[in-house]
C-alpha cells in the first residue's frame, strides 16, 4: 500500500536533462506507486523507425508499423520492444538524433498517448514522466510538476551520465543534442512541451538529487492528508 494510503496519479514533466528520470524512479520507489517513463516509449517507438528505415511523410507506412509493434516494461524499467530489451539501444546516439523528430509526428504521438492514457486508467496510482503528460496525457493529475535546470547543469548531468554508460560525447555535442531536442519539442505543433499552469514548477540548478525527491514527495505526502 503505498504510505499515502490514496493513489495519486502524478505527472513530471521537463526538458532533457532535467532529471526526471532519476527523480521519478525514486519518487515512485518512496510511494509506492507504478512508474512510467514515456520518453522511453518514443524512443522505442524512434528505434522501431530507424530499423524499418521508416519514411516519416509515409503516415500510411507507419501506420502499419506502429499496428504491429509492441512495447512492454519488466523490471527495473526494463524496455522491450516486440520482446526485445532494447534498455540500452534506446540511449544510443542514433535514437537520441531522431527521437524528437519521430514524437513530433502527429500519428505517433495519438498512438502513444492512447496508450499512456490507457496505463494510467488501469493503474492504482502512477508517476508519469514526459513532456506533455500534464497538459495531454493526465490533465486531472491529482500532482503536476515541472523540474528545470539550467542548460549548464543539465549538460554536466548529461555527460555524467553518459560516461556512465561508456559514452563519450564533447561538451559541445551534448550541449548541441539538449538544445536541439529542445528546440523540436517546444516548437512542435502536436502537444509541445510546456509548463501547464497548475504544475509546480522546481528549478533543480542548485539542488541535490534528494532534495527534488524530497520535496516532491512532501507536497504529495501534504496534499493527500
Ligand atoms: O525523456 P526522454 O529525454 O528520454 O525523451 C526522449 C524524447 O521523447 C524527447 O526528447 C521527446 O522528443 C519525446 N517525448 C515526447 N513526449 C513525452 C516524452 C518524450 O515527445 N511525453
Amino acid at each position: 500500500m503505498p504510505k499515502t494510503n490514496k493513489y495519486p496519479k502524478i505527472a513530471i514533466d521537463g526538458p532533457a536533462g532535467a532529471g526526471k528520470s532519476t527523480v521519478t524512479r525514486e519518487v515512485s520507489r518512496r510511494l509506492e506507486l507504478k512508474h512510467l517513463d514515456t520518453g522511453a516509449m518514443y524512443r522505442a517507438i524512434a528505434l522501431k523507425f530507424y530499423r524499418e528505415n521508416a519514411e516519416l511523410t509515409d503516415l500510411a507506412a507507419l501506420e502499419k508499423i506502429l499496428k504491429r509493434t509492441s512495447i512492454e516494461f519488466g523490471d527495473k524499467q526494463t524496455v522491450y520492444l516486440d520482446d526485445e530489451d532494447v534498455t540500452e539501444e534506446i540511449r544510443q546516439a542514433h535514437v537520441n538524433e531522431m527521437v524528437s523528430t519521430v514524437s513530433a509526428v502527429s500519428l505517433v504521438r495519438a498512438h502513444l498517448v492512447e496508450l499512456q492514457k490507457k496505463i494510467a486508467g488501469e493503474s492504482k496510482g502512477i508517476v508519469m514522466e514526459g513532456r506533455d503528460i500534464g497538459s495531454r496525457v493526465m490533465p486531472d493529475a491529482d500532482f503536476k510538476f515541472y523540474l528545470d535546470a539550467s542548460i549548464d547543469e543539465r549538460t554536466r548531468r548529461r555527460r555524467i551520465e553518459q560516461e556512465e554508460k561508456g559514452l563519450s560525447m564533447t561538451e559541445e555535442e551534448v550541449i548541441a543534442e539538449i538544445k536541439n531536442r529542445d528546440n523540436i519539442d517546444s516548437r512542435r505543433k502536436d502537444s509541445p512541451l510546456t509548463r501547464v499552469d497548475d504544475a509546480i514548477l522546481i528549478d533543480t540548478t542548485k539542488m541535490t538529487f534528494e532534495e527534488v525527491v524530497d520535496s516532491i514527495e512532501e507536497t504529495v505526502t501534504k496534499g493527500l492528508r
